[in-house]
C-alpha cells in the first residue's frame, strides 16, 4: 500500500517552475558534482534536478527566525541565485533562533552577517543582498528577479505585500508563521491553482490583537522547523518533485508533537487572484494593517516626548509592560502598570493629569489608552515605537532586547 502511494506520488510529480530552457544551458563542475552527490544519486533529482536548483533564483524575506534555516538549507543545496531582504541589525536577543547569526555578529547588519555563513556553507552560489525595507516601492523590482519567494516576514502588512507582488508576478509564495509552540506553513501560487494569502484573510486582524515574537515569545527551535519546511517546498518546485503544499495549509503543534492539514481554498471575490480583480498593484500596507492613521490613538513621538521632559512640562509617564521587561530596560520616571492591571488601577492616575503611556513597540499602550480613554481619560496619548524606539533615537543606553 505505502510503496504504491509513494509510486502514485512519483508519477504525480509536478513540472518544475524553472523554464527547461534555462537549467538545459547549466552545467555542473567536478566540485559540484562531489558537493551534491547525495542529490545526483537520488533518481527523483539527478543531475537534471540539481541543474535546475543551480538555475533556479530563490528570494528569502527576511534574514530572521524563518529565513535564516530556509536561506543556510537553500544555500547548501545549491541554489544558484539566493537573494535576502532585510534591514535590521543582529541584536543578542534574535540568537536563540536566527542561525545564520553568531555571537561575534552583534551590531554588524543582518545580510552581511548572513551572507559570510552562506559564503562558508556553499561558495559555489551567488547570494544577493537586497539591504532595504521590503516596501511597495521596492518589493514588485526585487521579486521580478525571482522564480520562488520565501517569505519570512514577521508582519502583517509584509505579508501581505509579498502576496499581492507574487500574484501580479506569477510567483509561488512560500508562507510561513510563527507563535510561541505552533507554526505553519503552505504554498500561495493562484497561478498553479491555489489559493493566494488574501483568500484565507482578505482583512488583516486588529493590530493590537496579534501580538508579534518579541511580545509574545516563540520556541527558538520553531522557525527552524517551519524555515526548514519552506525550504524543502521551494526545493520540491524548482526540481519539479512530490506534492507541494499548494492549496494544504500545514500546522504544527509542537508541544503536542503533531502535524495537522488544512484544505485551502481559493475565494472566487478575491480582490487580487479572484474572478474580478480590484487590486493590480501594491497599496500602502502599513495603512491596510492600521499600524497608522488610528484616531481612537492620539501618539506622540520619543522626540516630542523627549522634548516634553526637557521643557519641564507636567505629565505622568505610564509603562504597561511587565515586570521582567522593566528589570531589562526602562525609561526615567517611568510608572509600571502592566497591561493587564491597567483598568482596575486606573484609579492611582489622575485623571486631569496629562499621561504619556508606552510598551516595547507601541501595541499594547495602545491598547492601555483606549481603556484609559473608556474610563474617562482625556489626556492620555501612546508613545509611537515605545520603548524600542526611545533606545533607537533619544538614549542609545537604554538596552535593547
Ligand atoms: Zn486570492
Amino acid at each position: 500500500m505505502l510503496r504504491a502511494e509513494s509510486v502514485l506520488t512519483y508519477s504525480a510529480m509536478q513540472k518544475s517552475v524553472i523554464a527547461e530552457e534555462r537549467a538545459s544551458g547549466v552545467g555542473l563542475t567536478k566540485e559540484e558534482l562531489q558537493r551534491y552527490s547525495r542529490h545526483l544519486i537520488m533518481p527523483e533529482v539527478t543531475a537534471e534536478g540539481q541543474k535546475r536548483l543551480k538555475a533556479a533564483r530563490v528570494l528569502c524575506i527576511g534574514a530572521g527566525g524563518l529565513g535564516s534555516p530556509a536561506a543556510l538549507y537553500l544555500a547548501a543545496a545549491g541554489v544558484g541565485k539566493l537573494g535576502l531582504v532585510d534591514f535590521d541589525r543582529v541584536e543578542l536577543t534574535n540568537l536563540q533562533r536566527q542561525i545564520l547569526h553568531g555571537t561575534k555578529d552583534i551590531g554588524r547588519s543582518k545580510l552581511e552577517s548572513a551572507r559570510d555563513r552562506l559564503r562558508d556553507m556553499n561558495p559555489e552560489i551567488e547570494i544577493e543582498l537586497h539591504e532595504c525595507r521590503f516596501s511597495s516601492e521596492t518589493a514588485q523590482q526585487i521579486v521580478a528577479e525571482y522564480d520562488v519567494i520565501i517569505d519570512g516576514s514577521d508582519n502583517f502588512a509584509t505579508r501581505y505585500l509579498s502576496n499581492d507582488v507574487c500574484v501580479f508576478a506569477e510567483k509561488p509564495n512560500v508562507y510561513g508563521s510563527v507563535f510561541r509552540f505552533e507554526g505553519q506553513t503552505t504554498v500561495f501560487a493562484p497561478h498553479l491553482g491555489g489559493p493566494c494569502y488574501r483568500c484565507l484573510f482578505p482583512e488583516p486582524p486588529p493590530p493590537e490583537s496579534v501580538p508579534n515574537c518579541a511580545q509574545a515569545g516563540v520556541l527558538g527551535v520553531l522557525p527552524g522547523i517551519i524555515g526548514m519546511l519552506q525550504s524543502i517546498e521551494a526545493i520540491k518546485l524548482i526540481v519539479g518533485i512530490g506534492d507541494p503544499l499548494i492549496g494544504r495549509l500545514l500546522h504544527f503543534d509542537a508541544l503536542k508533537v503533531q502535524f495537522r492539514e488544512l484544505k485551502l481554498r481559493r475565494d472566487p471575490q478575491c480582490p487580487v487572484c479572484g474572478e474580478n480583480p480590484t487590486i493590480f498593484a501594491p497599496i500602502d500596507y502599513d495603512q491596510f494593517c492600521g499600524a497608522r492613521d488610528d484616531a481612537s490613538v492620539p501618539g506622540i513621538s520619543v522626540q516630542e516626548l523627549k522634548a516634553k521632559m526637557d521643557a519641564g512640562e507636567a505629565f505622568e509617564l505610564i509603562d504597561v509592560r511587565e515586570p521582567f521587561e522593566f528589570e531589562i530596560a526602562r525609561i526615567d520616571r517611568a510608572k509600571l502598570i502592566p497591561l493587564g492591571e491597567i483598568s482596575e488601577r486606573a484609579d492611582e492616575l489622575r485623571r486631569e493629569q496629562t499621561l504619556v503611556v508606552h510598551c516595547h513597540s507601541g501595541r499594547r499602550s495602545a491598547q492601555a489608552v483606549r481603556l484609559l480613554k473608556q474610563r474617562g481619560f482625556a489626556n492620555v496619548y501612546n508613545l509611537e515605537g515605545g520603548i524600542d524606539a526611545w533606545s533607537d533615537f533619544i538614549d542609545p543606553t537604554v538596552p535593547k532586547y
